[in-house]
């Protein structure tokens, strides 16, 4: 039975049902396949926008739900609760949670009515593109720049590690458009691959988990991008606007991470009351039960936390600083827990074919990507 959270009403788990009933028949049958492939299905996006699932916090009058970020929430999470966090999950979080937030605050109307209703109908997959070679946490010092010329920019640089980075028809990518001027001269410029000439993606770069959630460089050779393409057709807004969005992301990730410590305690508890071991069963050792009930804890004081901040962002009053605790606190915890789950089912665990394996690999990058643990603690500190 999926699990309701306090911040749940009768019609988020109306949709909770629903989104659990899409991931058992659309999407978890496939798991396996898209892990192999490197990337999901792109036509389960033309399904998800079918069902309704897609955009549900952004206003009716764009093609979305007409919901709040409780709506969003719902449906990642059971995305998250049937083990495919690192494929469907991320994917969904960043095209269907992130980008068209970015759209719906700052976009011009035009934009908001050209790009919002063919994302709810799964047509147009969004990503975002800050990370270079060159830089990641210091994201100031990005080399991606963007020349003033007739009618537009032309485009130099490149990106990497970019999820959704080989399916995306539409990336904020984040650029310099005035290189002398700091944080006030970068600007988030989309790009639709389909008509951006001098735009080329890179590869489908190989990692230790996450398989099925493409992650890509690109690469940008004079590309033109049109001026109506600045994101609030204003230049200079970026850097604000990435940091207005940054506190949703984190509460993703965070909300994730929780899931993902929640689905390890259980398989692990399940796997212990199997496990024949030494006449009795690994569940009977008070050493399982103490290293669950630890991890039982921290799942659970992960959840409470998360749980308090949901309500705190829906009413409009959670600061990044909080969320970015939130973040620290799930995914190092998760980190742990997987760990010592992992440890749990002993051999198996390290087999691929064993979900924890899996939970394992891909649960290291979220204490990296979204803002590193490091950068979390920096911007906790800066609040004592
Ligand atoms: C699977 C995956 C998906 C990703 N998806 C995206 C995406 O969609 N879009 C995107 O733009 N990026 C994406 N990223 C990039 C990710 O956000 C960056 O990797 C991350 O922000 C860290 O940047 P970096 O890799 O350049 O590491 P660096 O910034 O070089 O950091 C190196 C180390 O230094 C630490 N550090 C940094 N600053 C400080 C400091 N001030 N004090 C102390 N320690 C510090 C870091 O925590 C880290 O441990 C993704 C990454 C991965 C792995």
């Amino acid at each position: 039975m999926p699990m309701a959270s306090e911040w749940m009403d009768e019609e988020t788990k109306l949709l909770q049902d629903a989104a659990a009933r899409f991931v058992a028949k659309e999407m978890t049958p496939h798991a396996d396949r898209w892990d192999r492939q490197r990337q999901i299905d792109r036509d389960v996006w033309l399904r998800a926008g079918e069902a309704g699932l897609l955009l549900a916090s952004i206003p009716a009058e764009y093609g979305g739900g007409g919901g709040t970020f409780a709506h969003d929430a719902t449906i990642y999470q059971e995305i998250c609760r049937a083990g495919l966090s690192s494929g469907a999950g991320v994917c969904y979080s960043i095209s269907a949670c992130l980008i068209p937030h970015y759209i719906l605050a700052y976009g011009t109307e035009g934009q908001k009515r050209q790009w919002l209703p063919r994302m709810a109908k799964g047509e147009i997959i969004g990503a975002i593109a800050m990370t270079e070679p060159g830089a990641g946490s210091d994201l100031q010092n990005i080399r991606t720049a963007a020349q003033a010329v007739d009618d537009g920019y032309r485009l130099n640089g490149s990106k990497t590690y970019i999820s959704n980075g080989q399916t995306a028809d539409l990336i904020l990518v984040v650029a310099k458009t005035d290189p002398a001027a700091g944080a006030k001269g970068i600007s988030l410029i989309a790009i639709e691959p389909a008509n951006a000439e001098g735009f080329r993606r890179g590869r489908n770069l190989e990692k230790m988990g996450m398989h099925a959630q493409d992650t890509s460089e690109l690469f940008f050779d004079d590309c033109f991008v049109p001026a109506a393409n600045i994101l609030g057709g204003v230049p200079g807004q970026g850097f604000g606007q990435l940091m207005q969005q940054l506190a949703v992301e984190r509460m993703i990730v965070a909300l994730s991470a929780t899931v993902n410590m929640e689905l390890a305690i259980a398989w692990t508890t399940a796997y212990a009351r199997e496990r024949p071991l030494f006449g009795k069963r690994l569940w009977d050792f008070q050493n399982t039960q103490f290293k669950l009930a630890e991890c039982q804890t921290l799942a659970f004081v992960s959840r409470t936390f998360v749980d308090a901040l949901m309500t705190r962002l829906l009413t409009g009053n959670l600061d990044a600083a909080t969320a970015a605790a939130a973040k620290l606190w799930t995914t190092e915890n998760l980190g742990k827990i997987a760990d010592e789950c992992l440890q749990l089912f002993g051999g198996a665990g390290y087999m691929s074919e064993y979900p924890i394996s899996r939970l394992f690999a891909d649960a290291r990058v979220s204490r990296i990507y979204g803002g590193s643990s490091e950068v979390m603690k920096l911007i906790v500190a800066r609040t004592l």
